[in-house]
């Protein structure tokens, strides 16, 4: 359980909402920061249907402590929490280093509250009431923007992939993926240039409660060099990986 990698931190009172509906396959983790419970659980739900798995906080305090722990893809953050307000949340996160993308749910009309966000970190904003497409279509965006990359289809190489329809080419030609290759491949798109290591995919391959295999990585890393040719990724030997 990650969590239990931080001992230093109080308890923290949480739970997964929503469990990815693949399991096995590569995961990107959204923090979600709301009082509102109702709310929370609709953006967890509508998220998971789209290839989102989000935990939820449920207060300003819950909501830092977890976003500190760094192994979540973007946050979004509603800025009105009992407690620390939202805005004290994302101005902590900055002040301790976190890059960790983060859209800001405001009151519709508040343009003071989007202004006072943007400029203590926030990379995007929505207003309330939202849609879930939307929210996802935005996350998307941050994580394209946040990978160094503005446009929606990831190029590496003579590979293309584009998460919107799910679809990899290389040299032009279909290659035909699993979700799980898709996703790991997916994951590595978005961190181009970056090692990164086992534990940061198992995180990202498997759910918390699910017992965690690392010769799965192998598996799927090695399957992907015979689709795509042997040097797509490459082994740091006690490191991890990298997109060759
Ligand atoms: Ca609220």
């Amino acid at each position: 359980m990650p969590v239990s990698r931080h001992s230093a931190w109080r308890p923290i009172e949480r739970r997964t909402l929503v469990e990815p509906k693949t399991p096995g396959s590569f995961i990107i983790r959204i923090l979600v920061v709301e009082d509102d419970a109702d709310i929370a659980k609709r953006l967890a739900d509508g998220l998971a249907g789209h290839g989102f798995a989000a935990e939820v906080a449920l207060d300003g305090e819950d909501g830092y402590a977890l976003g500190r722990r760094d192994d979540f893809d973007a946050a979004i953050l509603d800025l009105g929490l009992p407690g620390m307000q939202g805005l004290d949340v994302l101005r902590r996160w900055r002040k301790a280093g976190s890059e960790m993308p983060v859209l800001i749910l405001t009151a519709r009309g508040s343009w003071t509250e989007k202004v006072e966000g943007l400029n203590a970190g926030a990379d995007d904003y929505i207003t309330k009431p939202f849609h879930v497409p939307e929210i996802a279509a935005r996350l998307r965006a941050l994580l394209r923007r946040a990978s160094g990359t503005a446009s929606p289809v990831l190029r590496h190489g003579d590979i293309e992939l584009d998460p919107a329809s799910g679809s990899v080419r290389q040299a032009g030609q279909p290659v035909d993926l699993t979700a799980q290759e898709f996703r790991l491949l997916n994951y590595f798109m978005h961190r181009q240039g970056r090692v990164i290591s086992q534990a940061e995919l198992l995180d990202h391959l498997y759910t918390l409660d699910e017992e965690r295999d690392s010769n799965t990585i192998e598996v799927y890393v090695g399957r992907l060099r015979r689709k795509l040719g042997r040097d797509v990724i490459k082994t740091l030997r006690g490191l991890g990986y990298r997109l060759g």
